[in-house]
């Protein structure tokens, strides 16, 4: 980065996820503004690009945080649901789920070991399948 950029940016906050989801927000608003044609749209996507702009200017920089930190416990049950949905289908490749004949409980099998006895965690009952 250019010297004088840098020294312009010293103490100044940066950029963050706040950020990040701004400037995707503000893209889409832009966006859907030409699909539509709507003109009020397009001027709205000036709103979160400069709310980014100040942010990234500002000295403030524990304000920042506290809302970037806001923001993501705001977005912590998309994430964590996003997160889900991986690991399940990561999972899906190496496991399998069955359920217990008896108590209905939701067992996780480790693919490919042909048929084996499955003992249910929660009830004890003992089911064969292939795997
Ligand atoms: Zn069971």
């Amino acid at each position: 980065m250019n010297y004088r950029i840098r020294r312009f940016m010293e103490g100044r906050y940066g950029g963050d996820h706040l950020s990040v989801a701004l400037i995707i927000l503000s893209v889409l608003l832009t966006f859907a503004g030409s699909v539509s044609k709507l003109i009020s749209l397009t001027l709205l996507s000036y709103i979160p690009m400069g709310i980014v702009v100040c942010r990234m200017f500002s000295r403030n920089i524990a304000k920042r945080q506290r809302e970037n930190y806001k923001f993501y416990m705001l977005m912590r049950p998309v994430y964590m649901y996003y997160n889900r949905i991986k690991n399940r289908l990561r999972d899906s490749r190496t496991h399998r789920i069955f359920r217990c004949p008896d108590c209905k409980a939701k067992l996780r099998v480790p693919k490919g070991k042909g048929k084996i006895a499955i003992t249910c965690s929660v009830c004890r009952t003992e089911f064969i399948r292939k795997t």
